[in-house]
């Protein structure tokens, strides 16, 4: 496996215009806050795949990653592990003079691969993390995490008063 490297010189792949080249790549992306959490990608680097190529004035690029991502779940709040896939692509052609042409993540032809992935795996999430999709969460009454209990968790109550009331109005 290579070694883990975040940022690339574009310019040391000495790409002519048309030509491309395919690195695969470990990476280990800042860690995210997300609502007050922080969620981190353990120590073990990510596999990755960046495409460049070469275009008439700069390059286009593709990164495909997939990356394990350790923090509490939203619901319940147990620590878990989310596995999440990545693909984002990028164009920079900084001689255009069109903003929108040249990408925020290279900086004088150094493409700073950490930051991208950082921010493509922030918009890949999904709006919540989840331990497991039917995770059950806490109970509103006493916070007890539902998911392994084995029995039915329920409180006794005691009736509420107004249904009282109301029956003996309807009797
Ligand atoms: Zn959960
Ligand atoms: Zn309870």
């Amino acid at each position: 496996m290579p070694a883990p490297f975040n940022t690339i010189d574009l310019s040391t792949l000495a790409l002519k215009p048309g030509g491309g080249r395919r690195l695969d790549l470990e990476l280990i992306p800042e860690p995210l806050e997300l609502g007050g959490e922080t969620y981190d990608f353990g120590a073990e680097p990510a596999p990755g795949r960046l495409d460049v190529s070469r275009t008439s004035s700069g390059h286009a690029m593709r990164l495909e990653l997939r990356a394990k991502l350790f923090g509490r779940c939203m619901r319940c709040l147990t620590p878990a592990e989310f596995e999440v896939e990545v693909e984002s692509r990028e164009i920079d052609q900084p001689g255009t003079g069109d903003e929108e042409l040249a990408s925020p993540y290279v900086d004088g032809g150094e493409l700073d691969i950490a930051a991208w992935a950082h921010d493509a795996i922030a918009l890949a999430l999904p709006q919540s993390l989840l331990c497991r999709e039917d995770c059950a969460g806490l109970c509103p009454e006493c916070g007890v995490a539902l998911n392994d209990l084995d029995e039915e968790h329920v409180h006794e109550r005691e009736p509420d008063p107004r249904w009282a009331k109301l029956r003996e109005l309807t009797d």
